[in-house]
């Protein structure tokens, strides 16, 4: 059984750590969309790993990593993960697949992210200006550049036709923009010769992996609330978090999906604008972001954080389909007095327990809590569920039974064996 791990929040979830523990029950881990404005942090024997494009299961020698033609692929990001996943000892070699259907990121695409998020003001987003939106943009707008593209980069042939327009294009956009289109096709000439050997039809890869009786894992970037069409839109990622992106991000039938874990934090962050009904700016803010080391992996920024937002889980539930939870940074809890769930919101006067689609309406809901008891022992490290603190036991209990699934792992720390595995048979049959 296939297996597909996205986050069930706002990202940032921890997906990166449960990943890698459970690459091991999988040949192949294939990641679906975004670009590198994801950062998924592993620590293994304490030394940390931060990936960015690569699937985190590339940390398991024997297992192939696909970058599917969902993602945007901005070479040099790539390159540099290469590197260094080389410096840290890691071997590569043959076991990285990347879509030849894959757009680029090219260096127009960052500067028109930085342009349009200025323009926004006030308004602004909070992208990573790394170019991954404007990527996609050019993707829908059907002006892209695929990797394939690259294979023909002769002077007239149709990568270098469609790069002069579109540099002519960027650079009436563009202020003082003085990019030419003959040194990037230069540029992309040399990265082509390093990338060539990784490019493969990845579809064709995994549809014949599943007739192999391979197990795959499908790793989800960014979460369920940044979703492009399910998010709180404008403020959201600029392709599918959710499960149906899987499909779509690589090729594959829905039916192939299998089971779908759900990652969620056991309180809420999110980084960039946008609502957050639970979001704690006082010191119990601070206090979360200090102790769950809330700074985004990708960029550093202060990441805001809150209450566990069980209507936004139970959303999660529904838009993925989700079978089971994975709750993360249980740890991070150790020693608050009480805690506190947002079971419901009001808004406008009326309680809803469900997501509203419209943002001006979701940003202006207001959390409607329970307070549960906390507990004082640490639980980091824990493995075993009875030997939680019974107080918490019964927070992961109200949970499960505020999202309607169960939780197949608890983590209880940023280690591979800090965790709980509460339901192997949720996870894998
Ligand atoms: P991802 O993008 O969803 O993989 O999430 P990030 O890597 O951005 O953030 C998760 C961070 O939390 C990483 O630094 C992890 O090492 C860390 N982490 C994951 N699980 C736990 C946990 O259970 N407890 C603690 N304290 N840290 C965790």
């Amino acid at each position: 059984m296939n297996l597909c791990v996205l986050g069930a929040q706002w990202g940032d979830e921890g997906k990166g750590k449960i990943v890698d523990l459970l690459t091991p029950n999988f040949s192949v881990v294939a990641r679906y969309q975004g670009g590198h404005n994801a950062g998924h942090t592993v620590y293994v024997n304490g030394k940390k790993f931060v990936l960015h494009l690569i699937p985190s299961g590339i940390l398991h020698p024997g297992v192939i990593c696909i970058i599917g033609n969902g993602v945007v692929v901005d070479p040099h990001a790539l390159f540099a993960e290469l590197d260094e996943l080389q410096r840290l000892g890691i071997d590569v070699g043959g076991r990285l697949f990347v879509s030849d259907k894959a757009h680029i990121i090219l260096p127009y695409h960052r500067e028109l992210d930085i342009l349009a998020e200025a323009r926004r003001g006030e308004r602004k987003i909070g992208t990573t200006s790394r170019g991954i939106g404007p990527a996609y943009e050019d993707k829908i707008g059907r002006r892209g550049v695929r990797i394939g593209d690259m294979a023909d980069a002769s002077d007239n042939g149709p990568l270098a036709n469609a790069i002069r327009e579109n540099v002519v294009a960027r650079n009436r956009l563009v202020g003082n923009a003085d990019l030419k289109a003959d040194d990037l096709l230069n540029d992309l000439r040399k990265q082509w010769t390093r990338l060539q050997p990784l490019v493969a039809d990845t579809s064709l890869y995994l549809h014949k992996a599943f007739q192999a009786g391979k197990r795959v894992m499908f790793e989800g970037a960014q979460g369920t609330l940044l979703d492009i069409d399910h998010g709180s839109y404008p403020f959201v990622t600029s392709s599918n978090a959710t499960a149906g992106g899987a499909a779509t991000g690589l090729g594959i039938g829905p039916k192939s999906v299998g089971t779908v874990l759900g990652v969620a934090k056991a309180y809420t962050t999110r980084v960039g604008e946008g609502p957050l009904p639970t979001e704690l700016t006082g010191a119990m803010g601070d206090r979360l972001r200090e102790t769950g080391q809330e700074y985004g992996a990708s960029t550093g920024r202060p990441r805001r954080c809150g209450w566990y937002d069980a209507v936004a889980v139970r959303y999660a539930v529904r838009l993925n389909g989700l079978d089971a939870l994975a709750i993360t940074k249980l740890d991070v809890l150790d020693g608050l007095d009480e805690l506190l769930v947002c079971t419901a919101y009001r808004c406008h006067g009326q309680v809803v327990t469900e997501m509203p689609g419209d943002t001006a309406q979701f940003a202006a809901c207001e959390p409607v809590y329970e307070t549960l008891p906390g507990w004082k022992q640490p639980t980091r490290g824990v493995t075993d569920f009875s030997k939680l603190p019974m107080e918490a036991q019964r927070y992961v209990a109200r949970l499960e039974e505020t999202s309607g699934v169960k939780a197949a792992i608890v983590s209880t720390g940023s280690e591979r064996d800090h965790t709980i595995i509460k339901d192997k048979k949720l996870l894998i049959g």
